[in-house]
């Protein structure tokens, strides 16, 4: 995976001293962890590095920006360039005349009709996000979460590997926004760590609670992420594939919510065409829309996950009830008194 850096201005380190790296996410912790290194260390030995995913949400775009005319800083934004993974992928599926089948009985090679289709929009669009589920040929779920491994940890630790190659004989200290109440799995998380040789972690905030952050925050005169003036319960990708329903209402109803929601309409669109089924929702791997797995066909399982649906679910008043899709169903399905198509 190569590593694709875009910075508003230039990045200005002063090199041949401790480098300071701070995880931008633009949520609250990592903004705090930003201010107390920039007051620590000063401004010239701090980079602030922003792992973009393609799909965050366009008011933390707008924050990163704030957060840059705020300071004086410039903020490096990484993302990953799959140029290479796709040519790889086109030509394997071009190139495919497996034989085999899987343990279900079923063909492991792409028949000549999903090749056709998957060929037709398998290149690069520049969204990460995007690229990737592309790539996989289905959206992140609970038991295969590439977007957070691939996008933010493996990016993220690929770009500071290769600050150490560069700054070989300096030290590079990373500045990370973990405190230990966020998780039981954070709970043990230490303040100062050696990674190898001239790499640490240093966890600044990791004793503080949620209101030390925002005072932190207010108290350098920084607005925090204008998210968290709304009734969203996280600050994170719009939406994540870990949304809750209220959280997918204020996405939904809020400026941004057609864009967002169109966004994933194109989006099921191109990852179902590159997949070897030809189907993928962005909640597919989840029981939303009133719909339980084993309860229904696994493609009707999946169609009542797809965003049109996943909308429809959201926004009906009071609770959805599983009986509820009758309604909609029928009054999207064909009318047509012949019975010739169901
Ligand atoms: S916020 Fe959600 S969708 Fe985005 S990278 Fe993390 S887990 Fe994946």
């Amino acid at each position: 995976m190569a590593i694709q850096i875009i910075t508003n201005g230039t990045v200005s380190i002063q090199t041949g001293k401790t480098l300071h790296v701070v995880g931008l996410s633009g949520g609250k912790d990592s903004t705090a962890t930003l201010l107390l290194a920039i007051d620590k260390v000063g401004i010239d030995r701090v980079l602030p590095v922003f792992a973009d995913t393609g799909n965050e949400h366009p008011q933390t775009y707008e924050y990163l920006k704030h957060l840059e005319a705020q300071l004086g800083i410039s903020i490096m934004r990484v993302k990953p360039d799959f140029t290479e993974e796709f040519k790889r992928k086109r030509k394997f599926i071009s190139e495919d005349r497996r034989t085999k089948r899987n343990k279900f009985g079923t063909k492991l090679r792409w028949s000549n009709k999903a090749k056709r289709r998957a060929l037709l929009v398998l290149y690069p669009t520049g969204n990460p996000f995007l690229d990737l589920c592309m790539l996989n040929g289905q959206f992140p779920t609970n038991k295969t979460r590439f977007c957070t491994e691939t996008l933010k940890r493996d990016l993220f630790v690929e770009m500071v590997d290769e600050i150490v190659q560069a700054n070989k004989g300096n030290k590079v200290v990373v500045w990370q926004g973990v405190r230990r109440d966020e998780s039981a799995k954070r709970a043990d998380a230490r303040k100062f760590s050696r990674v190898i040789r001239g790499f640490y972690n240093f966890r600044p905030l990791i004793t503080w609670s949620v209101d030390d952050v925002f005072k932190c925050i207010a108290d350098h005169g920084i607005q925090p992420n204008p998210l968290y003036a709304s009734d969203l319960s996280r600050v994170g990708c719009a939406p994540c594939i870990y949304s809750n329903k209220p959280d997918l209402r204020v996405l939904f109803s809020g400026a941004d919510g057609q864009d967002i929601i169109e966004k994933i309409e194109e989006w099921e669109f191109l990852v179902s065409s590159a997949s070897k089924k030809g189907r993928a929702a962005f909640f597919q791997g989840r029981e939303l829309a009133g719909t339980k797995k084993n309860t229904v066909s696994e493609l009707v399982f999946w169609d009542r996950h797809k965003i049109g649906n996943i909308v429809k679910w959201v926004t009906k008043p009071g609770q959805f009830k599983a009986g509820d899709w009758d309604a909609l169903e029928v009054a999207g399905s064909c009318q047509m008194a012949l019975g010739l198509c169901e």
